[in-house]
């Protein structure tokens, strides 16, 4: 711990990275907080431009209504569902903090990032719509997917998915399930709409290609050097509260700032390419999001989906994630990420996952080295007249998938994310991609109550907080009512209806 005494300007919070996720804390606590003095530092030129902008994510507003991995099927046939009610509860609160600022008028206009798209799941073969069935049954008893349709009716799905239909005669039983409520949602668009929000507060600054490259205890504060990328100059900030929300640049970061909650955190790079449609034509026969079932031993976030977009104004069609496997952690990063991250306290997890995880680093390697008709036969299964000239290859976003100790296995690969905090929530990090943009509220909310706590407790903050969030405090899932004049809100306010 340093102690030595200089003149360096002291605020009160700092937000590394202006992704999604540090938009959104620093929108919150400003609102909770109108004194708080923010600095925000982001690497590159622009803010939202790593796995926020819209063509490096799929762009779903997560709900649990067409993600079947999601909903395991149990030993006995049954679905579980747990998960699904869970991300479904996160989305509707997202929904509710953005409506409230549209509301408030602290954002633009929804139409510029969310607008409807129906979330459908299609499966063919008898299990695999015995499973669908099955979750469909399980699923649509529960308010939040009450509007859930169910078809195994070619016609019907004929009408629904015209592009999958069309020539996949070839399966005898198909079925699809649909939510109308479902959204696409450019989570770049957010991005700069809550920056542009936060810089036009007063004691609120965004420095741009400014990387923060150290990270350091300064009696009860914490000080940040970081270094100007065009320029090379380096100075220095403290700060008494610090948010790590680097996205994939995290966990070098949460290392760098040496807490012991840090101590045998890891990194699996996981990284994605799209099919992006060129032809107008065919993107203008699919209107909706199609997810289907992951292939057996590939990674959960591959699971794929053929998906109407509206990027930048134009409507698009997207087909993937194939994922691939990089040593970065920044779709702009650097090959030497993941090697730089490898440190004593983590090397034991690494190694334990690396053991275990065997077929899937062999998946991800063989998705790597897939010829253009690999993926073109990979897009037919979904797409059976796809013609290959209609389509081009892009480069999608970095995911970091976490890597923890783990008492008996050594080390374990989640899929999730993880809020790593210090003991007395003067520093906090966000790892992990997965469910990602589409619950950041609930996610920042959760942080806010580790690190703000007595402040959280407060009548002022209380307030505020149930102003933002109609159900803060409350479970949408066990609470119809609620959760119904909630969506009626929502859905009005953000013009998804
Ligand atoms: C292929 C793919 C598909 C996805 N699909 C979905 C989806 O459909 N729905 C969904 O909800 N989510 C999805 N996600 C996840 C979602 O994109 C992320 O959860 C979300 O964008 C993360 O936001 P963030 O702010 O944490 O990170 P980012 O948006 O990556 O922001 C982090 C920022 O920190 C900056 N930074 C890094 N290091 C430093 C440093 N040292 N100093 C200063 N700045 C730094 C970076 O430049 C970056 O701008 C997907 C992700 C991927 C990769």
């Amino acid at each position: 711990m340093k102690s030595t005494k200089s003149i360096i300007p002291l605020t009160d919070v700092v937000l590394i990275g202006a992704g999604v996720m540090s938009a959104t804390l620093g929108t919150m606590l400003k609102i909770l907080e109108p004194g708080f003095k923010i600095e925000i530092f982001e690497r590159l030129g622009e803010v939202g431009a790593e796995s926020s902008v819209a063509m490096n994510n799929a762009g779903t507003g997560h709900s649990g209504f067409c993600e079947l991995n999601y909903t395991p099927q149990q030993t006995d046939g049954s679905v579980e569902i747990k998960k699904a009610l869970k991300i479904a509860e996160q989305f509707e609160v997202s929904k509710q903090f953005w409506s409230f600022l549209v509301e408030s008028k602290l954002i633009q206009g929804p139409g510029e990032f969310i607008r409807k798209v129906p979330h459908m799941s299609f499966v063919w073969g008898a299990n695999n719509v015995n499973f669908l069935k099955a979750r469909y049954n399980a699923l649509s008893k529960h308010h939040f997917f009450s509007e859930m349709q169910y078809s195994e009716d070619h016609t019907i799905l004929q009408q629904w998915i015209p592009l999958i239909m069309n020539g996949s005669g070839k399966h005898d039983q198909v079925a699809a399930t649909r939510m109308d409520l479902g959204t696409d949602i450019n989570f770049g668009a957010l991005t700069n709409s809550l920056i542009k929000y936060l810089t036009s507060q007063k004691e609120v600054k965004l420095s741009l290609n400014t990387e923060v490259i150290k990270i350091e205890r300064l009696d009860a504060n914490w000080l940040i050097t970081i270094k100007n990328i065009r320029t090379g100059a380096k100075r220095s900030v403290l700060s008494k509260f610090v948010f790590i929300g680097a996205g994939g640049g995290s966990l070098p970061l949460l290392q760098k700032s040496g807490i012991p909650e840090s101590k045998g955190f890891g990194g699996f790079p996981v990284s994605g390419e799209w099919l992006v449609c060129n032809n107008p034509e065919v993107i203008a026969q699919h209107t909706v999001k199609v997810y289907g079932k992951a292939e057996i031993g590939s990674p959960p976030m591959s699971v794929p989906h053929l998906d109407s977009r509206l990027i930048d104004g134009q409507r698009q069609l997207l087909f993937g994630p194939y994922a691939g496997f990089s040593t970065k952690f920044l779709k702009k990063g650097s090959f030497m990420d993941l090697f730089k991250s490898i440190k004593w306290s983590n090397i034991y997890p690494l190694i334990r996952v690396g053991l275990d995880n065997i077929p899937l680093t062999k998946y991800l390697i063989d998705q790597v080295r897939q010829s253009p008709d690999d993926r073109l036969a990979a897009l037919k299964k979904y797409y059976p007249e796809a013609k290959l000239s209609d389509w081009k290859r892009e480069v999608a976003g970095q995911r970091v998938q976490v890597i923890k100790k783990h008492p008996e296995h050594g080390g374990v690969l989640e899929f999730g994310t993880e809020v790593v905090v210090s003991h007395d929530g003067s520093i906090a990090a966000l790892l992990g991609a997965s469910p990602g943009a589409s619950t950041s509220v609930s996610i920042m909310l959760e942080l806010i109550e580790r690190c703000f706590g007595a402040q959280v407790q407060s009548d002022e903050w209380q307030t505020k907080l149930r102003h933002m969030i109609q159900s803060y405090g409350k479970n949408l899932d066990q609470d119809a009512e609620l959760a119904s004049h909630i969506r009626t809100y929502t859905t009005i306010m953000l013009g998804i209806g």
